[in-house]
């Protein structure tokens, strides 16, 4: 995949020469891919005395520019206010594109950018140096699409899987040129405001991850982009079929017609029951409700542990069809869970059903029960519950660590609502309650205070940067 950095090196040699005009311009036909540009953002300030007539000309672009060139123009406004000594007002003025863009890796890198100069002794703002293993281990198979991430936070494709060979989706161009936006330390296909990874600096040092393996010291030493095994982890999330309609996720019920399941057949047979032959851990599903999927719940059934012996599960279910009675019909999943979350995002009946469309809290509330007395036996190896707050439930998040507890759950996740389409622009915004001009965030954040949401058992996924200054106050 072709980017533009290099368009911008080369203004770097000779912008003493070039106009503010063709400056903005290669400036901004960099940005044109809308993918995060952080050497862009580092070399500005070694222009500080050619940024005033630089503002000028983004402003008076601005005051004529269409809705789609606006936020490239405004980040450039923002980056050149910010080496002028106005980062923290440049983060407020640009604020506003969070919601509205929030998939964006340009938008959330030129957030993540200047949240890094308010607060240059963070850690997880300097991304250099540091390996994401992901986009060398997994893949994320859509119906139409391939992400070697989660496609909330790494959204470009590498591929499509439908097209029955693996290997070139795997190895494709789109995806060593993500494998090199880690090995340069741009990561500017990554939404950097969503990712928990960089949001709770959890990225392993290379020099550390050089020291694990042979595979990874070769692989860091030759800045590999392609990876001669296949993918270790791979999450299902093609078949979106099920039980309910939540809205976070959709506006209706939806389950594969005959067509879409034969096309789901076809895929699993050619592509990912080979697949997973390399695989040691598969997540079924990101999509929708393994148990409510018939192609899901053949595939489950296929991979039994004569044909598959080094794979393990990870199960991510609502719960609802989790009873004992389906749980005996997959003995190919018994002892060979790693992990099962259930996504409960409520610890009251009424705020889960709000945000669980068609569930019963009492239908949950006791399959849950059944999954805590699984890992008390040794049936799973984990059991963790999901929250994504919003709006609707932010207030519950001390009393879901108590629920967890109670059913018997080893680990709670929390982790800010994405907005996959399913919401408006304004609607988002008044979910969004972890944004700083949402008029319930003082609310939000005394909720986070929780002391509760300090039990080693919750993982703050991406909201660290709320339940961190919580925890270090304690
Ligand atoms: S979005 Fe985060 S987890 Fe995904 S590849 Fe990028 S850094 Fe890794």
């Amino acid at each position: 995949m072709e980017h533009q950095r290099d368009d911008w090196s080369q203004a770097d040699a000779g912008l003493p020469d070039l106009t503010a005009g063709e400056v903005v311009d290669l400036m901004q036909t960099v940005l044109s891919d809308e993918l995060d540009h952080p050497e862009l953002w580092a070399a500005i300030p070694d222009y500080v005395a050619a940024l005033p007539t630089i503002v000028a000309e983004v402003q008076a672009r601005l005051d004529c520019a269409g809705g789609a060139e606006r936020p490239s123009l405004l980040i450039l406004l923002a980056m050149c206010g910010a080496a002028l000594g106005q980062p923290k007002l440049m983060l407020e003025t640009l604020s506003p594109l969070a919601a509205r863009h929030s998939q964006s890796p340009l938008v959330q890198g030129a957030l993540f950018h200047l949240r890094g100069v308010l607060d240059p002794g963070n850690p997880k703002y300097r991304l250099a140096g540091k390996i994401c293993t992901k986009p060398f281990e997994q893949v994320d198979v859509l119906e139409n699409s391939t992400h070697l991430c989660c496609a909330s936070w790494l959204r470009t494709s590498v591929g499509d899987m439908n097209a029955g060979d693996w290997r070139a989706v795997w190895n494709s161009a789109e995806a060593q040129a993500i494998r090199e936006s880690i090995h340069d330390g741009s990561y500017r296909f990554c939404n950097k405001s969503a990712c928990p990874y960089i949001q709770s600096d959890a990225l392993v040092p290379a020099e550390a991850l050089r020291e694990q393996s042979a595979f990874w010291r070769d692989l860091l030493d030759a800045a590999a982009t392609t990876v001669n095994r296949g993918p270790r982890v791979v999450n299902l999330a093609y078949d979106r079929t099920c039980n309910l309609s939540c809205p976070s996720c959709r506006t209706e019920r939806f389950a594969a017609d005959e067509q879409l399941r034969e096309k789901f057949d076809a895929l699993q047979r050619d592509t990912i029951l080979p697949l997973l032959e390399h695989a040691r851990l598969v997540f079924v599903t990101g999509s929708g409700d393994p148990f409510a999927s018939k192609n899901f719940r053949r595939l489950m059934k296929e991979l039994t542990p004569e044909a598959y012996p080094d794979l393990r599960f990870q199960i991510m279910t609502n719960g609802m069809l989790f009873t004992p009675q389906q749980w005996a019909e997959f003995p190919s999943l018994h002892r060979r869970v790693a992990m099962l979350k259930i996504s409960v995002d409520a610890a009251a009946g009424p705020t889960h059903e709000l945000l669980r469309r068609g569930a019963r809290w009492p239908v949950v509330t006791r399959n849950m029960a059944f999954a805590g007395e699984l890992l008390a036996a040794g049936e799973i190896d984990n059991f963790e519950l999901v929250f994504t707050v919003q709006q609707e439930n932010y207030r519950e998040m001390g009393d879901a660590v108590d629920l967890a507890k109670t059913i018997g759950a080893r680990q709670i996740w929390f982790g800010r609502i994405t907005n996959w389409g399913t919401f408006g622009d304004e609607e988002y915004r008044r979910k969004a309650v972890f944004l700083p001009d949402h008029p319930e965030h003082r609310d939000f954040l005394i909720a986070a205070a929780d002391p509760r949401l300090r039990d080693p058992m919750v993982i703050e996924g991406d909201l660290e940067e709320f339940f961190a200054p919580a925890a270090r106050a304690a």
